[in-house]
């Protein structure tokens, strides 16, 4: 070949090239052969439900049979109760109705639900008392083999000086006391750890959570970060008393999010860490009332079948979403980028944001000062490189493709309908999509 054709010939190629660049970056959607694809398959399919729920079992206000019912007549498929440092598990315990602020209504209720002798009542001086059921007879009388499942869990309260610290420990078998710690972060990680011994002593599948971080402003995304063996933390919890959007010296927990994914995938090679949308409800009479009520958030997870063993693993793998009301059908992670479907509602508009960290970021932060110039315990400040605006869609599917940068994608849906039933003034409806790992990752072991 003569030279000059050669030459002709090597702009060919890279004329050839940039046209196939420049079409796969437009694609709609960004499969290939790695794609990691969440859309219901014929194998595999989405299922509804609540990982954060109390009951009369702690400071909740009603049985855990009534709570069961609720959103199993609202189309969940799943449930799990995580009472405070208890399990359902004593035939003994009888709660004083007229010792509840709800305690009369919550019994009528009952009765008129389950009138035929499931309600075992006595008198003790004259008081009324009833036997709380536990989660094995709840479990027979309101469960459905593979159309509604209900979980055994706790939500493991402790604390660490003034700052409480509590995690939601879901399909355990026996009880995680709190395991104390020196600092808030120790406390977080003893009982991840005394979770994750359990699992391996018994062969369950089991998983276990951090909730609510900004509640008491107590866990900071440093304390957070730094976690191993544990996934899963609330970027959304219903609570109207968690702070969810932090305030001027608290980051939101979206915020938090960026920062946890950013230090972990690019610095401390630590695994993913996915956000969970959750109830937390304590109330469940004269809904809505602006208490702790159920229904305000959960997570929509992919899984083979509807028991623990299919659910656990596949969350542990990411195949979830979180959403406090939007629907999505289809979630395409790959390395080549992330691309999301909304199942679309008439008359209802959503916006699309693709949020991430470039490599290049800023690394350096800096402590929150209180007026007298004193650090204050908050998340550190730091660069908005960190979780910045990536691109954002308006319409219900967007793709977002890599252009060999980023740390990570997430991808958020904001619906323009607001919150039925909202846990802070004026929240939209929203979908949390778990994180897509980007081309400048330092991939973690596990
Ligand atoms: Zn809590
Ligand atoms: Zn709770």
């Amino acid at each position: 070949m003569k030279k000059s054709r050669r030459v002709l010939c090597f702009f060919a190629v890279l004329a050839v090239g940039f046209l196939l660049l420049n079409s796969a970056s437009q694609d709609a959607t960004v499969s290939n052969a790695k794609a990691d694809v969440l859309s219901e398959d014929g194998n595999r399919q989405w299922f509804k439900g609540n990982l954060h729920t109390h009951s009369l079992w702690s400071d909740g206000d009603n049985y855990l049979e009534m709570i069961a019912l609720w959103y199993r007549d609202r189309d969940y498929d799943f449930l799990c109760f995580t009472d405070h440092n208890v399990l359902a598990q004593s035939k003994n315990r009888w709660v004083d109705i007229a010792k509840k602020p709800t305690g009369k209504d919550a019994l009528r209720k009952l009765k008129e639900r389950f009138p035929e002798g499931w309600v075992d009542e006595r008198l003790v001086d004259g008081r009324t008392e009833v036997r709380l059921k536990t989660f094995s007879e709840v479990n027979a009388k309101v469960g459905q083999p593979g159309k509604f499942l209900l979980i055994q869990g706790e939500e493991v309260t402790d604390r660490f000086g003034k700052y409480p610290v509590h995690l939601c420990a879901a399909n355990v078998k026996d009880l995680i006391p709190p395991m104390r710690g020196e600092s808030v972060s120790e406390t977080i990680q003893k009982n991840v750890d005394a979770l994750i011994s359990q699992r391996e002593r018994s062969g369950q599948s089991m998983m276990i959570h951090l909730n609510h971080p900004n509640f008491g402003y107590a866990v900071t995304a440093e304390d957070l970060m730094r976690i191993r063996g544990e996934k899963f933390y609330e970027v959304y919890n219903g609570h109207p008393g968690v702070n969810n959007s932090g305030n001027e010296e608290h980051a939101s927990t979206e915020r938090m999010w960026d920062i946890i994914l950013t230090k972990r995938l690019a610095e401390l090679q630590l695994p993913v860490m996915y956000g969970l949308a959750t109830d937390d409800g304590h109330n469940y009479h004269g809904i809505p009332s602006r208490k702790s009520e159920p229904g305000r958030g959960w997570v929509m997870v992919l899984a083979a079948a509807l028991d623990p063993e299919s659910m656990i693993p596949a969350m542990e793998r990411g195949d979830f979403y979180s959403t406090s009301g939007v629907t999505l059908t289809k979630v395409e992670s790959s390395s080549r980028g992330l691309s999301v479907e909304v199942q679309a509602e008439a008359g209802v508009d959503y916006r699309i944001e693709f949020i991430g960290t470039d490599s290049g970021y800023d690394k350096t932060s800096k402590p929150v000062l209180d007026k007298n110039g004193k650090a204050i315990r908050a998340t550190r400040r730091y660069s908005k490189d960190i979780g910045k605006l990536l691109a954002a869609h308006d319409g219900p599917s967007a793709s977002y493709t890599f252009t060999g940068t980023e740390i990570y994608v997430r991808a958020r849906i904001t619906s323009s309908r607001k919150h039925p039933n909202p846990s802070e003034i004026d929240d939209y409806e929203q979908a949390w999509v778990q994180p897509a790992i980007g081309p400048a990752a330092v991939q973690a072991v596990n």
